[in-house]
């Protein structure tokens, strides 16, 4: 099925040709008539699906069709806003609109705003108003604040990584930027995971939605194999160089996920010293730094980047054939972005896990969420020596004889839920 056959304008159908795209992937067939209708939607589907050009190239067709109006308020004007979690992301979608919008006849302005960077050169930019801005929560609110922005003449609002923002960290950001929106505007809600405690607010942001869920649907899974290894917390670094030595000729690119900034420093720094182009990315990198890292990893000039959660999410790296879990994530939805970041575009992909005796029942939260089993292995010359944690019932019938939950463990007990059904709030971005 060709593009031109969703509805798009032949000039859109050809900026999708232009991007190499042969024929639509599942979203973007399901999600682009509704979006040229008008209608609110939610989507799910599954990472490096398609979902940017699900909404980039309706939402352009539209923006070209209705000329920007005399009347719509001021010269701070804005039609389109398109909202995601971390600044590289922003860029990201930015280009990937510039790619389509170049093919329309109508010149549309399209600025992206995020933070890290000096305000002025936004607000210069911004201007006499925009056709869409693609922003992270709280510059946005900033340029608002600066008055360089007015967003009481958005008619189209798309959430990118949309469960990400509902999510904790950005709530509150989120919450007084919709308070900021008129109350008639298309809504159009993205992502790979929708966890239940996240969709019902969701939910409450879109009038009579379109739900399109392709998740599951024959031929849209990504095409990942996982790997578990058992590894003592201790030896990670020592197996992590011995696997990356193992695979030079053919791991092209790695990309390590570590729970923290400290873990992504110290590690990187590990690998470097032996004689590895490894480099940390995290949310304490200036942003001019974080920007060259990604563009210097796409363009192989370093072979190992040692990430926290903050790379976790949407990044499109071409040809990343493996990402290794150092350290697992704190939840499933976690898991499936992290993962996410290679097997995109229908190419395969690589993920492998370390697992320890103290995250072994982690992970097999992680594999239950998913639905499968991934067969634990053992690397010779390191095999783990470590036990479990003796783990306490709480459920209050059985355990250890005669000892009762402390408050430690109703507190682990608690964290471990929630992180169940939802990310619990960072600040990594
Ligand atoms: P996204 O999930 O939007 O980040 O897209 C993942 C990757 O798939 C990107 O590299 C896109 O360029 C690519 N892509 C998106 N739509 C198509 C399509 N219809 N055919 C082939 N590749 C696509």
């Amino acid at each position: 099925m060709p593009f031109d056959t969703l509805g798009l304008t032949p000039a859109l159908a050809q900026a999708a040709a232009a991007s190499g795209f042969a024929a639509p992937t599942a979203i973007q067939a399901a999600a682009i008539p509704a979006i040229l209708q008008g209608r609110d939607l939610r989507g799910s589907a599954q990472t490096g699906s398609g979902k940017t050009a699900a909404f980039s190239l309706p939402l352009l067709q539209r923006l070209a069709a209705e000329p920007a109006s005399s009347t719509s308020s001021t010269a701070r004007r804005l039609r389109a806003l398109v909202l995601v979690p971390t600044r590289e992301l922003a860029a990201q979608v930015g280009e990937t609109l510039e790619d389509f919008a170049r093919h329309l006849p109508e010149r549309l302005k399209i600025v992206v705003a995020v933070g890290g960077v000096s305000i002025n050169p936004q607000m210069m930019r911004l201007r006499g108003g925009a056709d869409i801005v693609i922003a992270t929560p709280g510059r946005l609110l900033d340029l608002v604040e600066h008055n360089a922005l007015a967003l009481d003449a958005v008619s189209m609002l798309v959430l990118d990584e949309a469960d990400r923002l509902f999510d904790l960290g950005f709530a509150e950001e989120l919450g007084r930027i919709l308070a900021l929106l008129p109350k008639q505007r298309q809504n159009l809600l993205f992502s790979a995971t929708f966890p239940t405690a996240i969709q019902a607010l969701a939910d409450a942001v879109l009038r009579d939605p379109v739900l399109v869920d392709v998740q599951g649907e024959p031929g849209t899974a990504p095409d990942i194999v996982q790997r578990a290894i058992e590894v003592d917390a201790n030896r990670r670094t020592q197996l992590l160089r011995q696997l990356l030595k193992e695979n030079e000729g053919t791991w092209d690119r790695v990309l390590v996920f570590v729970a923290t900034q400290h873990a992504a420093q110290t590690v990187a720094e590990k690998l470097y010293k032996n004689g590895i182009y490894a480099v940390p990315f995290h949310g304490d990198i200036a942003q001019g730094t974080r920007s060259d890292i990604l563009a210097q990893f796409k363009q192989s000039r370093w072979d190992v980047v040692i990430a926290t959660d903050l790379a976790a999410r949407g990044l499109d790296i071409a040809q990343l054939p493996v990402v290794i879990n150092y350290d697992l994530p704190r939840s499933p939805t976690d898991y499936i972005h992290r993962i996410g970041r290679t097997g995109r575009a229908g190419a395969s992909g690589l993920a492998i896990s370390f697992v320890s005796a103290a995250t072994e029942a982690h992970f097999r939260l992680i594999e239950k969420r998913q639905g499968l089993r991934v067969p634990r292995e053992r690397i010779e010359g390191f095999e783990p020596t470590e036990v479990a944690p003796t783990v306490v019932d709480t459920s209050g019938n059985g355990g250890i004889k005669g000892t009762r939950p402390s408050k430690k463990d109703k507190l682990r007990a608690a964290v471990a839920k929630a992180a169940e059904t939802s990310t619990p709030p960072k600040t990594d971005h």
